[in-house]
């Protein structure tokens, strides 16, 4: 018997609210794209400013009239449409941001008193959040802060399942700071230890991947909800729905140089590394050039990603320096502003990722099955590398280095000198992964778990 629609609930209504930076937009929109497959009714709240960007430079109107009811609405960043927003700005802004949580309450201080449900979504590592969580315990056992360069490599004994393995300079780069009760490390703490109170946490990771750092993390948080990859979680829906051709949808803030896929496609198989540090690095004039000549020497083509505005040199130099580059490596390098990541990743003719560690970054190479070289920026990524090198095995740390000699070695043992075994266990691990993400596997069912609790909790 036909059922009686006017008897259903209404589907839930989901607020999505990234912070604004690429890596947050990027998979907390793959987050609204599976709830909206589900029948979900979505809200994407984003600023003006990256949402004339998303309409920009992606089909945005093509893409997204596959879903009923996902809205995009936007508000201010507070800054004029013309004001230029650099890497800076935007990490003062997230201190600001973090600043007025304090004073004003957070998220979750609003939802409790709404009575509306909330689940928060953690865009960075699961370890690192771990890491967070664990602060007061590390401050509480003496273990912080640092005392000074020569303490770097000290192994810390108060993150549990980390021991082994977690030093110092492994640590999120804010606790780098001396005055730890004055830094903005104290509101990172204050804002992950308050996903304990939220009715569930969201983890872009599979159970494959960090199932022991998942555990530890549901001693304190009991509804943990691991989904991720969730760029791959949606591409297996998004394929199974709309067959192997559906548009794909790379919700890109900038240009995206599509040239260097025909560039690939002239290279050997797993003969070039790209080398790129995400949306939010900056380098010096002087680091671009070592690096350079580390890639040059290393003998192995490389694609580079120089965003614009992103090298700094002395009196406003530093751009100029790229055309210089480029000019010279003609024959070895290919260099753009920004590449279309995940395609250059799933590239045959891609070997290696030279990776700040940006945690979008990392699941992208590891579903991709491409080894790392890893020279972490900021914040989680200093710990993200050292999961990457000594738990996963699956690249080279070069963290808080950068000398053109250890470039070139580490270029070629990555392509050359221990290839088999880094293509073996980076392979390895996409295996497990991607199949988290199929029907029946972990990922795919904390999915279909959380939807169901979603309908439950707004009924
Ligand atoms: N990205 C891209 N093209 C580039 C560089 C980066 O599309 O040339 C994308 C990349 O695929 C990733 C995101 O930008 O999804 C960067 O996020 P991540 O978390 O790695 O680093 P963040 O930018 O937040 O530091």
């Amino acid at each position: 018997m036909e059922k009686d629609r006017s008897l259903q609930p209404p589907p839930p209504h989901v607020l999505v609210f990234p912070f604004p930076l690429q890596g947050h937009i990027n998979s907390m929109i793959k987050l609204a794209e599976l709830l909206a497959l589900a029948g979900f009714k979505l809200t994407f709240l984003n600023s003006h400013y990256n949402h004339e960007r998303l309409v920009k430079f992606n089909n945005i109107a093509a893409h997204f009239e596959r879903y009923q009811g996902f809205e995009f609405k936007t508000i201010t960043d507070g800054l004029p449409l013309d004001h230029p927003r650099s890497g800076n700005w935007f990490l003062d802004m997230y201190e600001e941001a973090l600043e007025m949580k304090m004073k004003s309450g957070f998220a979750i201080d609003v939802a409790k008193e709404l009575e509306i449900p909330i689940i928060y979504f953690r865009t960075s590592s699961p370890c690192s959040f771990w890491v967070y969580y664990s602060i007061p315990d590390i401050i509480q056992a003496g273990e912080l802060p640092i005392k000074g360069s020569e303490d770097m490599n000290r192994l810390l004994t108060t993150v549990p399942g980390m021991e082994t393995y977690l030093r110092c300079r492994d640590l999120p780069s804010f606790c780098r700071e001396t005055d730890i009760e004055d830094s903005i490390i104290k509101l990172y703490v204050k804002q992950t230890q308050k996903s304990s109170q939220a009715d569930a946490l969201i983890l872009n990771t599979a159970e494959e991947l960090d199932g022991p750092i998942l555990s530890q993390i549901r001693t304190k948080c009991p509804r943990v909800y691991a989904i991720g990859p969730l760029h791959a979680q949606l591409n297996t829906r998004l394929k199974a729905k709309h067959g192997e051709s559906y548009d794909h949808f790379s919700n890109t803030l900038w240009e995206v140089d599509k040239s260097c896929i025909f560039w690939l496609d002239k290279q050997p198989n797993r003969s070039v590394i790209y080398v790129s540090f995400g949306s939010i690095t900056s380098t010096s004039r002087e680091q671009l050039v070592e690096l350079w000549y580390g890639l040059l020497n290393s003998k192995t083509k490389f694609l580079l990603v120089v965003r614009p505005n992103s090298v700094i040199g002395k009196d406003g130099e530093g751009e100029d320096v790229v055309v210089e580059l480029m000019e010279k490596s003609k024959d070895q390098g290919y260099i753009v502003n920004w590449a279309p990541q995940e395609a250059v990743l799933n590239h045959p003719a891609v070997g290696g990722f030279f990776t700040h560690n940006g945690w979008n970054s990392t699941l992208e190479s590891i579903v991709a099955g491409v080894p790392m070289i890893c020279w972490p920026y900021f914040a989680d990524q200093q710990v993200n590398s050292r999961v990457v090198s000594e738990v996963w095995k699956i690249g080279l740390d070069m963290k808080d280095i950068c000398d053109k000699k250890i470039v070139e070695k580490m270029v070629k043992d990555v392509m050359v000198d221990q290839k088999e075994e880094f293509v073996q266990s980076a392979a390895e691990m996409a295996k497990v992964t991607n199949q988290s993400v199929n029907v029946g596997g972990s990922s795919y069912s904390n999915l279909d778990h959380l939807i169901e609790d979603i309908r439950i909790m707004s009924l």
